[in-house]
């Protein structure tokens, strides 16, 4: 169903809206907004609003400084905890564009829409189910995170998982801006919990997952206590992963295309291409899925995040999972990309990981045999397995060599995103961490 601008005033009126928060993502992920009363709401959806770029971080230069922010009519939703405050507010997740009314080179929405648009050239539409992870901490006496898990549980615990309510709260509220939840659990750590979406495609898996990281911090802080997906906040633990279940589907038809039954893993040739893609791709675009200097401690051996660039069935150290899917269901036939974190910008991250695939479908790219948990240990004796980088400073320059890679984000984005997250592994290898003073002092 397409809504119309009248559809939204007339629900903007029955809901009795009176502020419209305008939404976009800046090129690390974080979203900005634009609030307007609702008296100019009408003028809004005819000509979107004005906002001066200048002032966005990695966002825009001075000489283009002028934007405008064109809303996505299908993203209207009221903002479900800001009615406790007394107010109703809505929000639109918008499109940036240059004063001549051009798609914005630095939106990482459009980013992936440039990359969904070249899936659809080839006759497919991206399809994406996003596992979200996330620690729940108590908040300090100072109102500040503390580094206390909210809970004592594990794994798919029930008895002592003290979030069950928190985490239905959560799943209600995503409920109201029209985001499915498939499922929802504890996860490993204390703590830690997870979130599954329902697949849908690219450009909405990626809204979703923005609106999804507000919601639950939101939510979280109307119990006291604060929601962080911060790669690897406690070291010796699972960290925080961002996995995501992708497929491809016929454009026309909206057949699976990854699908062949006759297939000792049930998949189609165009899906081994994909996941050759998506391996030769890894180190390139770790930099965008693992943006930070801490997600490289969540990607180490042990702790169930991918190292080696390898897939498989039952290895959680794999790079690329194939879950097991009945025959009855072909349409669920999907891989899982293990190695994002949610710290991620998630239009970036499927830009780049669609772009990947897509290369892996054009050269036909060989897939190499699976390595399973059993075969694991054998395996990494007999041949060496190639790895994803281990700091983020190596990242970046793979990055920056990988063409398929860089070509996903486009000049603008990439200068900028390099230079800002350059800047911040700059400056983490200047810091002396307690670490090195406690291990080297005593000692030289
Ligand atoms: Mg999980």
């Amino acid at each position: 169903m397409v809504v119309t601008p009248d559809a939204i005033l007339k629900q903007a009126a029955e809901q009795q809206v009176e502020f419209v928060s305008l939404q976009y993502t800046d090129i690390v992920g974080m979203v900005k907004n634009v609030t307007i009363p609702i008296s100019e709401l009408p003028d809004c959806l005819d000509h979107g609003v004005w906002f001066d770029g200048s002032s966005l971080e990695g966002f825009a230069r001075v000489a283009e400084s002028d934007m405008y922010l064109a809303p996505d009519l299908d993203t209207f939703a009221v903002i479900p905890w800001d009615a406790a405050a007394g107010f109703t507010t809505a929000r639109m997740i918008c499109d940036v564009r240059t004063p001549d009314g051009k798609s914005f080179a630095g939106d990482p929405r459009y980013a992936l829409r440039r990359a969904l648009d070249a899936a659809r050239r080839m006759g497919m539409t991206f399809l994406v189910g996003p596992e979200v992870e996330f620690f729940l901490f108590r908040s300090g006496d100072d109102g500040r995170p503390a580094l206390i898990p909210h809970d004592a549980a594990g794994y798919f615990d029930a008895t002592t998982d003290a979030a069950t309510h928190i985490r239905r709260r959560m799943v209600r509220a995503l409920a109201a801006f029209g985001i499915d939840v498939e499922a929802t659990h504890h996860e490993g750590a204390l703590g830690q919990h997870e979130i599954d979406l329902r697949h849908t495609h690219g450009l909405r898996a990626a809204d979703h997952l923005v609106t999804t990281r507000a919601t639950l911090k939101a939510i979280a802080q109307q119990h006291n206590l604060y929601a962080t997906f911060m790669p690897k906040p406690i070291g010796g633990v699972n960290g925080n992963g961002l996995h995501m279940h992708l497929s491809l589907a016929d454009a026309e038809s909206g057949m699976n295309l990854f699908f062949n039954g006759d297939d000792s893993y049930g998949l189609s040739k165009l899906a081994r291409h994909f996941v050759a893609g998506l391996l030769a791709h890894a180190r390139g675009m770790i930099a965008v899925l693992a943006p930070l200097v801490n997600s490289y401690k969540r990607l180490v051996p042990g702790f169930e995040a991918p190292v080696y660039l390898i897939w498989g069935r039952t290895n959680r150290a794999q790079l690329v999972r194939v879950p097991r899917i009945s025959a009855a269901r072909p349409q669920s036939a999907r891989v899982e990309l293990r190695c994002p974190d949610p710290s991620c910008n998630p239009y970036l991250a499927l830009a780049v990981i669609l772009c990947a695939g897509l290369d892996g479908i054009r050269r036909e790219l060989p897939l190499p045999p699976p390595v399973e948990e059993d075969l694991f240990q054998v395996d990494l004796r007999a041949r060496q397995f190639d790895v994803l980088p281990a700091t983020l400073g190596v990242a970046l320059e793979e990055l920056q060599r990988d063409e398929v890679v860089t070509e996903a984000l486009g000049p603008h984005i990439l200068e900028r995103f390099v230079e800002a997250r350059t800047r911040e592994w700059e400056e983490y290898s200047r810091f002396i961490s307690q670490w090195e003073l406690d291990r080297y002092l005593p000692v030289y």
